[in-house]
């Protein structure tokens, strides 16, 4: 099942995306794509549901983030072989954890903005989970079993703020729309192996990043294991888990204002964000 949120910003509606690709309206069912839906007898209901008894949705409809009422966004650094190796680092001997702001989130195809002072803005197509049911202490086997779904994540950097300050990353990860989720989330039945999954990105369609997420130093089930132990993984709680190589970074080329990204993962749909300068 896909579930998505459409609408304007603030006011989005719960849908689901049919097998045709278009998207229905699910309120007459649920009040919106929020973390109590994730425990799997809901999760089970809503699958039941037959998509043809929906409304039909506008196509040209504003996305949404697709999980309202996100409270933490975990994202591992240096987590692709080919990655860490432009970066020149070392592989890291175990995850490195940072977090992003949550007024970072933004829809899917909503403009990336540059904030004031930014000149090395970048992008980061990834794959990211989002969890179902609280993880605490579980071990990798079970890791998995506690993931609502899957979504694409555009981390989106400035790279000065990330690294050429003091402190820690999120400063550089944080801004206002730095974190475009979706386009919907694909439940987690929809992705047996998520050890297995293209993922690309295009500026101004030109192909920089082309990875897959075979190529993870630590992957999904043993992200989720190892963030367990240090703390308590809640439903809505979203861990998006590295980019591959092809970052702007890398390439001497950062974000301008007038660039289009756009970005897929298998599977997961496609992002498409346009680039603006900040304005007041
Ligand atoms: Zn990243």
């Amino acid at each position: 099942m896909k579930l998505v949120r459409f609408g304007e910003p603030g006011a989005e509606r719960p849908g689901l995306v049919d097998k045709d690709g278009r998207i229905r309206d699910l309120a007459a069912h649920v009040q919106d794509i929020a973390p109590d839906l994730f425990a799997p007898p809901i999760l089970d209901r809503l699958k039941a549901i037959d998509p043809e008894s929906l409304p039909l949705i506008s196509e040209n409809v504003r996305l949404g983030v697709p999980v309202a009422g996100i409270r933490d966004i975990f994202a591992i650094g240096l987590n692709y072989c080919d990655h860490a190796a432009e970066a020149g680092m070392a592989l890291p001997g175990e995850p490195v954890l940072f977090s992003k702001a949550t007024g970072s989130l933004s829809g899917p195809n909503d403009p990336v903005v540059l904030p004031p002072g930014a000149v090395k803005g970048d992008w980061e197509v990834e794959l990211a989970c989002v969890i179902g049911t609280a993880a605490h202490h579980v071990q990798e086997s079970e890791a998995l079993a506690h993931v609502a779904g899957y979504l694409i994540c555009n981390d989106v950097s400035e790279r000065a703020f990330q690294l050429e300050g003091t402190g820690q990353w999120i400063k550089g990860k944080s801004a206002d729309s730095f974190c475009p989720l979706g386009p919907w989330l694909v439940t987690a039945d929809e992705v047996p192996d998520p050890q297995n999954l293209k993922l690309w990105l295009d500026l101004n369609g030109e192909r920089m990043q082309d990875g897959n997420s075979a190529d993870m130093v630590f992957g999904v089930a043993f992200l989720i294991s190892y963030l367990s132990r240090f703390l308590t993984l809640k439903p809505g709680d979203v861990i998006t888990t590295g980019t591959p190589a092809g970052v702007g970074m890398k390439r001497g080329r950062y974000l301008r204002s007038g660039d289009v990204m756009t970005l897929g993962v298998e599977r997961l749909g496609v992002q498409r964000q346009e680039v603006r300068a900040y304005s007041a």
